[in-house]
């Protein structure tokens, strides 16, 4: 693969990139805040990319927050935004099962495995759901509930599909019903299958590891709408007209941010060493991924002149 650019410091080669480029696809975690710390310098940029005429647009793999809930947690953190420009992995699920999926009754329920910012997206587009936060399903298994299990007393006749996210409350219990609705034809759906995400300077189970278990179970993958998965770039396209030639995608991850980039054949991609990959990670002889362009940090298009 070709060398990237690194534009850190060059003035001439941040401008021609920036002029490159109609649309930023922006990742959030480890681009724009660490957490809930937002990195020095990014909502200047944000502004200086608006003020040229780019749109951007917010790509997170985070399915625990509907856009709606993004929109607090930008408003909170003093980053303008919009939820029209905000782009999660639950919403993008939530808009696959009813746009492209199409499920209808008698099967039109989804099982959730997952957390609020799930239940909100399918709500917002009223698909009817059980599962996810409710607590009927956080608690241990009992012999009844494997008995009902079993016969499929317990099962709701009109679940046709499994949505897995990342969910802190994941158990048994939900493992089971979710195996059972698979078994017996629900479609396998995952908001996105990173394996860990980065909080607090260290790494835990992502959404990946709660749909590996089912994955085991049922020997099938599920369809996964985040980034990599080009349905979360269709869906995008699908939402924004995207002139994909004319769009950057922005991000620090190479296995989920940049393979999307790439995969979804946009005019470019920019790494950002803020996150979780750093340049040593494409110096390598079969690398996951090489970005197009890389910066230190966001904030260093900010050298652009106007
Ligand atoms: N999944 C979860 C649960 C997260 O908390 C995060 C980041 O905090 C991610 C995925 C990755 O998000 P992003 O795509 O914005 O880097
Ligand atoms: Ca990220």
């Amino acid at each position: 693969a070709a060398k990237p650019k690194y534009l850190t410091g060059d003035i001439p080669a941040i401008n021609e990139f920036i002029d490159r480029f109609d649309v930023f696809l922006l990742d959030c975690d480890g681009v724009i805040w660490s957490g809930n710390h937002v990195f020095d310098g990014v909502v200047e940029t944000l502004e200086l990319l608006r003020s040229r005429g780019k749109k951007t647009i917010f790509v997170t793999n985070n399915s625990t927050k509907s856009r709606q809930e993004y929109l607090q947690k930008f408003t909170g953190l003093g980053i303008p935004s919009d939820t029209e420009e905000i782009f999660g992995s639950a919403y993008s699920s939530a808009i696959y099962i009813s746009r492209i999926l199409k499920l209808a009754p008698p099967k039109n329920k989804v099982f959730v495995i997952g957390e609020a910012g799930i239940e909100n997206e399918l709500r917002s587009e009223s698909i009817p759901f059980i599962g996810g936060t409710d607590p009927a399903f956080r608690r241990d298994m009992t012999p009844e509930d494997s008995k009902g299990l079993a016969d499929g007393s317990l099962l709701d006749p009109e679940v046709g599909c499994v949505l897995v996210g990342l969910d802190f409350h994941i158990n048994y219990l939900k493992l089971a019903h979710a195996f059972q609705y698979l078994r017996r034809g629900a479609v396998f759906l995952a908001t996105n299958v990173d394996s860990t995400f980065p909080m607090n300077h260290s790494f835990f189970p992502g959404a990946g590891s709660i749909s590996i278990p089912l994955v085991y179970m049922t020997g099938q993958e599920p369809l996964a709408l985040g980034k990599p998965s080009q349905a979360m770039m269709d869906a995008i396209e699908g939402k924004f007209q995207l002139n994909r030639e004319r769009t950057c995608m922005v991000g620090d991850r190479l296995n989920t941010d940049i393979k999307f980039g790439i995969e979804g054949r946009l005019g470019g991609t920019l790494a950002v060493l803020t996150g979780v990959n750093k340049q040593a990670d494409w110096e390598v002889d079969d690398p996951i991924a090489v970005p197009a362009f890389y910066v230190d940090r966001l904030s260093d298009l900010r050298a652009a002149v106007s």
